[in-house]
């Protein structure tokens, strides 16, 4: 290197810089991100008022360049400096970010602070819906009623194949066909799955948050009618034996860590002991989580074990209005199907884990939903009883150890 030039700024420890197709970005103490020529011409300089001390910067993709400020947010901002927009405000551990990297191949964010390193995986892909109220030029037609959107209007949109359907706000919620994935989710997981949703005004969020928060409308439950179950075998709970990389969650219900070629799975479904042998195998009643779903699960554990509790309270203080109430009440809530009160969580597009009240117990069921419209619960799932579900937790570093035993 011959070349020298001014960057017009006080370059200290704390700056960041990349350099990509002969262009150097950099951030500056002034709090902004330069880019320049290799020669020292300068290109853009982005600088804005949501903007913190920026301390690292990298390139994600040809298109979208990271950079991370020390109020913890990551900031996303297009290579031509125009579009600017913040993925993250809140990291896991990190309160006092300072560094960041990236792997490219599988969109993960590392950012370090103080003692701890946060990986955010894929959370910078597209997300499957957008939400905005920014004027725009161009005339957008409504996929629900087919006239058009006034173009500052709040507007909600699903993303298919490599276009966008937008959706007046309210034509959304009765008309889009992948409307029910946006029921029954809370602040965090909106922010998950609908782009643009952190940039929306405080008074639209609140209005998307209270719509979102409504369960989804589940066809009505078959009463009476049980899944039959079509292989020779015993359902008791006596022993039984597994093979290796099983986690017994009792009542023969297992977890396994399988390989298929590369990919690994977490698989948690029920189990039965072929006819005269001991060793239980696999049905196909379960579901099967990939690494991301799986890991998303275990960060999930605290918020699933607080729906729990909120859902036994609520049960216990339903049965004890019921037994204040006379029998003329009873007769009148009788027949009357009550909404189950689900709590979900999101563990991807279609997969959802739900804590809710099935007779006197919570169970967690984790599911995967059809895109029928109907959105009805698929067999692709499991659902977990109090034991069950306290077993999968106390394995959960056993199965992690697999995990890690079968990928290397
Ligand atoms: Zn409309």
């Amino acid at each position: 290197m011959t070349k020298c030039f001014l960057t017009n700024t006080n370059s200290t420890e704390l700056n960041g810089m990349t350099i990509w197709k002969e262009k150097v970005f950099y951030t500056t103490t002034d709090k902004e991100v330069k880019c320049s020529s290799l020669d020292g011409r300068e290109i853009f300089t982005h600088k804005s008022n949501k903007m913190g001390q920026p301390v690292s910067i990298a390139m994600l993709s040809a298109d979208v360049l990271l950079f991370l400020d020390r109020n913890c947010t990551l900031h996303a901002l297009s290579s031509d400096g125009k579009k600017h927009s913040i993925l993250l405000q809140k990291f896991q551990k990190v309160a006092d970010p300072c560094d960041m990297w990236i792997s490219i191949d599988d969109n993960t964010v590392y950012i370090a602070g103080g003692e701890y390193i946060d990986i955010n995986m894929k959370r910078v892909k597209t997300l499957p819906f957008i939400v905005s109220s920014q004027p725009t030029k161009v005339e957008i037609r409504c996929c629900g009623c087919k006239s058009l959107i006034n173009s500052d209007q709040l507007r909600l949109g699903v993303r298919e194949y490599k276009s966008i359907s937008w959706f007046h706000y309210a034509c959304f919620w009765t008309n889009c066909y992948y409307r029910n994935h946006l029921r029954g989710v809370d602040g965090n997981t909106l922010a998950e799955l609908v782009d643009g949703f952190i940039g929306i005004s405080p008074s639209d969020k609140s209005r998307l948050l209270i719509d979102a928060s409504s369960a989804p409308s589940i066809g009505r439950r078959k009463s009476g009618s049980k899944l039959e179950i079509p292989y020779e075998g015993s359902e008791e709970d006596g022993d039984y034996e597994l093979d290796d990389n099983i986690f017994d969650l009792t009542n023969l219900v297992c977890c396994a860590v399988t390989k298929v070629q590369t990919n690994l799975h977490v698989s948690i479904r029920k189990y039965f002991i072929p006819r005269g042998r001991t060793c239980a195998k696999p049905t196909k009643y379960g579901i099967s989580l990939n690494c991301e779903q799986w890991n998303k699960l275990e960060l999930m554990v605290d918020d699933i074990n607080s729906a729990i509790a909120t859902t036994q309270k609520t049960l216990k203080d339903k049965e004890k209005e019921k037994d204040k109430k006379d029998c003329k009440d009873k007769n009148k809530l009788q027949g009357k199907e009550e909404f189950p009160d689900w709590i979900l969580f999101s563990l991807s597009w279609k997969r959802r884990v739900g804590v809710f009240a099935s007779g006197e117990a919570v169970v967690v069921d984790i599911r995967e939903f059809s895109e029928e419209k109907t959105f009805s619960e698929s067999d692709r799932g499991i659902r977990l009883t109090p034991d069950q579900w306290k077993q999968l937790q106390e394995n959960i570093n056993n199965i992690n150890k697999s995990l890690r035993k079968l990928s290397s």
